[in-house]
């Protein structure tokens, strides 16, 4: 039997015996709570060979528990120096593939060529969106997302209109999927402390968009434009996306939206309607 990783002993003791020293630039915390960890696995709903992409595993404290829950995990660590350690830590797991690369990189359908998988991760908070945002936008085959992240940023995702964290994260994060926090996980569940919360999110991928839409890329183009500066009117920021004054009008009166209002306020389906006005105009 294998001593279980998400303990602070003995990840100490893999440390030390590896001569490591986490890298900050890199992103490395690592978890030390075992009920963090098997919550994480728990909010995956993880089944017996099921495919899992796992993004920096560290020293298998996730992973460890991936695989004793069944899973088929492939596991992508930036980190040279931990490659050695994975080989020792995860040793006698036969479902488990560690690779070596930058997730932001590599080309994950080569990595993990199946028709339906699952990313779980405790991400490197420095890249936390990109990371994200990439799986999304180049519409991986993913139907779960189970991810730590800073609290922060979790409660940007969720956020409904109206309030300060909502923002153009918000938006596309549920424009892809149906995101919400799991729950709030502490600095002191880490090796070393990180400065801020931190929680575990779940996005669950879309199979319908929740709006229709002309053309994708015009949606985002007009979530840019509202959110670039948070302190202009809809209008404002239309008009610097490339809106002259006569357009706009037209779009606004088609999609019965006040351009005196800002991007704040405005919901995924009134975002669409402008989106869908101005693209009709272009057409
Ligand atoms: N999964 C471990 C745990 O829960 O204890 C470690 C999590 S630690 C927050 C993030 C991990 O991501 C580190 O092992 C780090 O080396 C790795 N990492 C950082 N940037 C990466 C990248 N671009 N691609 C893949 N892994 C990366």
């Amino acid at each position: 039997i294998k001593p279980c990783i998400a303990q602070k002993e003995v990840t100490l003791h893999i440390l030390k015996t590896f001569g490591i020293h986490m890298s900050k630039k890199l992103g490395q915390n690592f978890l030390i709570d075992n009920n963090v960890v098997a919550g994480i696995v728990s909010a995956a709903n993880v089944c017996e060979g099921e495919p899992v992409l796992e993004i920096g595993p560290g020293i298998g404290t996730l992973t460890q528990a991936l695989a004793e829950a069944g899973a088929e995990v492939t596991a992508v660590e930036l980190d040279r120096r931990l490659l050695e350690i994975l080989g020792r830590t995860l040793e006698g797991y036969n479902n488990v593939r560690v690779i070596h690369g930058d997730i932001l990189k590599i080309d994950i359908s080569r990595e993990i060529n199946k028709e339906k998988y699952k990313v779980v991760a405790n991400l490197p908070y420095y890249i936390t969106t990109p990371i994200i945002m990439k799986f999304l936008e180049e519409r991986q085959p993913v139907e779960l997302l189970v991810t730590m992240v800073q609290k922060e940023v979790a409660q940007r995702m969720v956020a409904k209109p109206g309030g300060k964290d909502y923002g153009s994260l918000s938006v596309a994060v549920q424009y892809y999927t149906e995101p919400e926090i799991m729950f709030i996980v502490p600095p002191q569940a880490f090796i070393p402390k990180p400065a801020v919360e931190s929680a575990v999110i779940r996005c669950t991928v879309r199979t319908v968009p929740p709006v229709e839409l002309v053309s994708e890329k015009m949606f985002f183009r007009v979530v840019k434009a509202a959110f670039a500066q948070r302190r202009k009117t809809l209008a404002n920021g239309l008009k610097s996306a490339g809106l002259s004054k006569e357009e706009l009008e037209q779009v606004l009166t088609q999609a019965q939206i006040d351009g005196g209002r800002r991007g704040e306020q405005l919901s995924l389906a009134e975002f669409a309607a402008i989106a869908n006005a101005w693209s009709k105009i272009v057409s």
